[in-house]
């Protein structure tokens, strides 16, 4: 069996043989009461997605599958400050813990976050280009897409979603001088804690875009947190400011949505790891 609570097919390498399985909350524990969170990455979540961003894209009733799907099996979601602070232990772990992360800010995204979550009490984090809010996203080509404006963002804190930093331009910011580089990370912190009025503590990288001196920028700027976009399971020896995500493709079965979840990764990655662990061959990735 690939999805129940006891079996699961695919383990990140460094989780064999080290950590265990609490099957009566389905959370991934390791030695030491550590706990591996999944950080879902969306980008698109749309009744009508761009041909051009199937991956990234997610029909709105999928999306809300998924949300109820989680709620049924109580998983609780985390803001990315309580993941802070449960791994610093100044809060308690919750029961079957996942966050949730919205790249962009898309306008439908936006909307589907706001139909969606409040329902089942799920909290997320939508990361903002503050340079284009409320205008269109033209970072990926043959992608013009429209972006919440400051209303929709308001609408979102008052339902008890966060707000994160994606930077100003959406730019590759290894690609930036530091200070065009500096620019980014801060002026995009001041305008959206300006905005809203409290403090900007999380960042996702553009194009998850990283290198050690856009890492030490990042934490010089005040940002607690950075998203990456290398999969898995974060777990807690996770760099704070380069968290690994599960990315959430639209091109993927309802199957996979789980399998992800569990491991990190598609049922069809998962199988051929596990695969290759029972022939006795490393995995590759
Ligand atoms: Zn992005």
């Amino acid at each position: 069996m690939l999805l129940t609570n006891r079996r699961v097919v695919s383990h990140d390498s460094r989780q064999i043989g080290q950590r265990r399985q609490d099957t009566r909350l389905g959370t991934r524990q390791g030695q030491g009461g550590t706990v591996d969170v999944p950080i879902l990455m969306y980008h698109q979540i749309s009744a009508t997605p761009h041909p051009a961003y199937a991956q990234y894209s997610q029909s709105t009733a999928q999306f809300a599958r998924q949300m109820r799907w989680l709620a049924a099996r109580g998983y609780t979601t985390l803001s990315l400050d309580s993941l802070v602070r449960c791994r610093g232990g100044a809060e308690s772990w919750p029961r079957r813990p996942v966050a949730i992360t919205i790249d962009d800010g898309y306008a439908d995204a936006v909307r589907a976050a706001l139909e969606v979550l409040p329902k089942h009490g799920f909290t997320a984090t939508v990361f903002l280009v503050t340079g284009a809010v409320g205008g269109r996203s033209r970072w990926d080509a043959g992608v013009d897409l429209p972006l919440a404006g400051w209303e929709l963002v308001r609408e979102l804190r008052q339902a008890g979603i966060h707000c994160g930093s994606h930077t100003v331009t959406h730019r590759r910011l290894t690609e930036l001088e530091a200070d065009a580089c500096r620019r980014e990370l801060e002026d995009a912190k001041r305008d959206i804690e300006d905005r809203l009025g409290e403090p900007v503590r999380h960042l996702s990288y553009p194009f998850g875009a990283i290198n050690p001196e856009v890492r030490r920028l990042a934490a010089a700027a005040g940002y607690e947190t950075g998203c990456a976009v290398t999969i898995g399971l974060s777990t807690d020896d996770d760099d704070p400011l380069m968290l690994r995500r599960v990315r959430i493709l639209g091109t993927d079965g309802f199957a996979d949505f789980v399998c992800r979840l569990r491991t990190g990764r598609a049922v069809s990655d998962a199988a051929r790891r596990g695969l290759r662990r029972l022939l006795g061959r490393a995995p590759s990735s």
